[in-house]
């Protein structure tokens, strides 16, 4: 497949500032735990900035259904390896979140067919997870975000993000894998970042 084809048909990659590669981001109003935590004072979700700026141009919002609506493409998963192949390092969702178990085992696939890049997903979906982080791709680190600014990290899944008042935080309690970003490439530390 072209990179030109797999870009109409997923909507593109992102390249957020201060990433040591590209991402690929979704609409933050179709966040499932995010869009009832924007409501929450004291949330990482609350003034989420995927909802703000830039983020309400109708040009930007409807770039970003239409990568929404990408995600029921049959060849979704192709264009995406074509857009990513040859990536050291991959973001998912710099906003939006997962939408569902299929959505992540669509990631997964990717993840599969991508052995040369280290996935990054970030989540405040645990129901998606699979009860078993060992079933997950060996180049896929998946940290699942604390709700609450200064909560300790959850301890229901190995690799974790925190955000406090005064730093933020990834912890990674017992693993074979490795941390993402790595300490070769850093990504910057991330204050209050989707999700
Ligand atoms: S911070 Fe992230 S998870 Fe929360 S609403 Fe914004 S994009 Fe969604």
């Amino acid at each position: 497949m072209l990179k030109k084809e797999a870009r109409v048909i997923t909507g593109g990659l992102s390249a957020p500032s201060k990433m040591p590669g590209p991402a690929y981001n979704l609409p933050a109003v179709a966040c499932i735990t995010g869009a009832k935590l924007v409501n929450v004072p004291g949330s990482v979700c609350h003034g989420c900035y995927a909802l703000k700026g830039r983020y309400r141009f109708s040009n930007v919002r409807l770039a970003l259904a239409r990568r929404l609506e990408s995600l029921k493409h049959p060849r979704w998963v192709d264009a995406m390896v074509t857009l990513i192949h040859g990536e050291p390092w991959f973001r998912w969702h710099d906003s939006g979140d997962l939408q569902s178990a299929w959505h992540l085992k669509q990631i997964f696939e990717v993840c599969n067919r991508t052995p040369e890049t280290s996935h990054w997903l970030p989540t405040r979906e645990r129901k998606f997870l699979p009860l078993s982080p060992d079933s997950i791709p060996k180049n896929l680190t998946i940290r699942f975000s604390s709700h609450m600014i200064n909560q300790q990290p959850v301890t229901s899944w190995p690799w974790t993000s925190t955000v406090s008042s005064t730093t933020t935080t990834c912890k990674q309690v017992s693993s074979h894998k490795p941390q993402a970003p790595s300490s070769k490439r850093q990504a910057p530390s991330r204050k209050r970042q989707a999700p």
